[in-house]
């Protein structure tokens, strides 16, 4: 496999070679090539110190304290981070030191496996000579890739001592990358797996997040479990195994669980979330072969976890929703305001991922793909959002000001509360939604209250 970068990412490298400095493709991004993949960043690295950087590439910018900067080149802003090595991990998470080095070796040395620690680049060329690019590969990383194996650079336990995440990148990787975790990295990952406990949330969730976007997530969860990070990362996801659900035949929850993740669609990150998290509210819920209202329970649960995760909150509010109500029921014997009140009950921008989160449900529970009745709700719902009907607030013929203006009401509860009455009869029967007809049932309803 010839590696090529891009022009852009070339005229970097060639800049740096023509000012004296090394300049390597490195880390992700030969591994991605390697593999046949397109890679998403090209991140290099040099010798040059980040002053001189700047220097050298009059609209760079520093990027983060540890030596990175950020130039634009061609519209793309890239990063240039020079060769380090990181000292003093106190507290099993980010170095608290780092040294700046002049050779790409020892940058190689501190990642964190095999595969990722490989470069593509030319050290600097002798005085008007030419660089001669070529993959640097001192940890084996290529020969590992081939073989589809995922190895510690160095001793595992000692770089997971360092900094726990690289366990949980670990995992991440097996699903992402398809590869086996070489075993004397993955007994280290058992052995050292309650350091997770001592990660930030943002960087927890940042790994879970992109281990959700691979073809199978299932792969990275099962590991997850194997190695004990789960049991750090939810208390109540890692009790779930070994817990009956009468669905698959020797299935417990969490093997529900994960198969109802890879059922999601890949690109719908929210509910992949809400597929881990929907049953999180069973095993505190159980009692006699029942999960009484695990789906409130469940929510609750998910909330502090994502809090502790911080998940962005309208993230973090949706998927919550969507285990709130994953437990919707539908009967064909409904009328259509029954359905408006589905609706408005479920919200608009939140239907098609409960739908969604259903049917993996439905696949993760073994049963074979399209369900008539969920095909028939689906089909009611977009009738009824296409038609002229009432299903929220913003759907009525009158608002606040409107009572405010012609009933002389002024703000507080009898306001909300009549425009909420208002709601409910249009729901129910939306040729009732005109200006004059809402305004004359208004006056009666404040009537009646008197
Ligand atoms: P992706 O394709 O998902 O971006 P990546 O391998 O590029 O994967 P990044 O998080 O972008 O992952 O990191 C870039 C490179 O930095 C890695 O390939 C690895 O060499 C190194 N690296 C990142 N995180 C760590 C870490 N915690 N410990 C050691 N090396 C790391
Ligand atoms: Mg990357």
């Amino acid at each position: 496999m010839e590696i090529r970068p891009p022009d852009p990412v070339l005229a970097i490298l060639r800049r740096l070679w023509a000012s004296g400095h090394a300049g390597y493709v490195v880390g992700g991004s030969i591994r991605d090539v390697l593999m046949g993949r397109v890679p998403h960043d090209w991140d290099m690295a040099t010798d040059a110190r980040p002053e001189r950087l700047l220097e050298l590439f009059p609209d760079a910018a520093y990027e983060n304290r540890f030596g990175t900067v950020a130039v634009r080149e061609a519209g793309d802003v890239r990063e240039i981070t020079t060769f380090r090595t990181d000292h003093e991990y106190a507290d099993f998470r980010r170095p608290h030191r780092i040294e700046f080095g002049d050779r790409i070796e020892l940058d190689l040395a501190r990642r964190d496996f095999t595969v990722n620690a490989m470069a593509w680049g030319a050290d600097a060329p002798q005085v008007g000579g030419p660089a001669n690019p070529a993959l640097v590969d001192p940890h084996g990383g290529r020969a590992d890739l081939d073989a589809r194996i995922l190895r510690a650079v160095g001793d595992p336990e000692a770089r997971f001592e360092e900094d726990a995440l690289r366990m949980v990148r670990a995992v991440r990787f097996a699903a992402t990358l398809d590869v086996e975790i070489e075993a004397a990295t993955l007994a280290a990952i058992e052995a050292r797996s309650e350091l997770v406990a001592h990660l930030s949330g943002e960087r927890l969730a940042a790994e879970l997040d992109r281990l959700l976007g691979a073809e199978r997530p299932s792969v990275g969860l099962r590991l997850m479990a194997l190695t004990g990070i789960l049991r750090v990362l939810s208390f109540d996801l890692d009790a779930q195994r070994g817990l009956p659900q009468n669905k698959i035949p020797g299935d417990d929850l969490w093997d529900h669980t994960v198969r109802t993740v890879d059922a999601v669609p890949v690109d719908r990150p929210v509910v992949r979330l809400a597929a881990l998290l929907h049953d999180i509210g069973k095993p505190s819920t159980m009692a006699e072969g029942h999960f009484l209202q695990h789906d409130a329970v469940g929510a609750e649960i998910a909330a502090k976890l994502l809090d502790r995760l911080r998940s962005p909150r309208p993230v973090a509010e949706r998927v919550v929703h969507l285990v709130r109500h994953h437990m919707f029921t539908y009967d064909p014997s409904w009328g259509d305001a029954g359905v408006r009140r589905f609706i408005r009950r479920i919200g608009r921008d939140a239907l098609e991922s409960l739908f969604a989160l259903r049917e993996a449900d439905n696949l993760g529970s073994g049963q074979p793909p399209g369900s008539h009745e969920l095909d028939e709700l689906r089909r009611r719902v977009r009738e009824q959002l296409a038609g002229d009907v009432v299903l929220d607030r913003g759907d009525l013929a009158i608002d606040g000001d409107d009572l405010i203006a012609e009933l002389g009401l002024s703000q507080g509860p009898t306001l909300g509360r009549i425009l909420d009455e208002l709601l409910e009869r249009a729901i129910a029967d939306p040729t009732i939604n005109d200006r004059p007809t809402l305004l004359v049932l208004a006056q009666a309803m404040l009537t009646e209250d008197r």
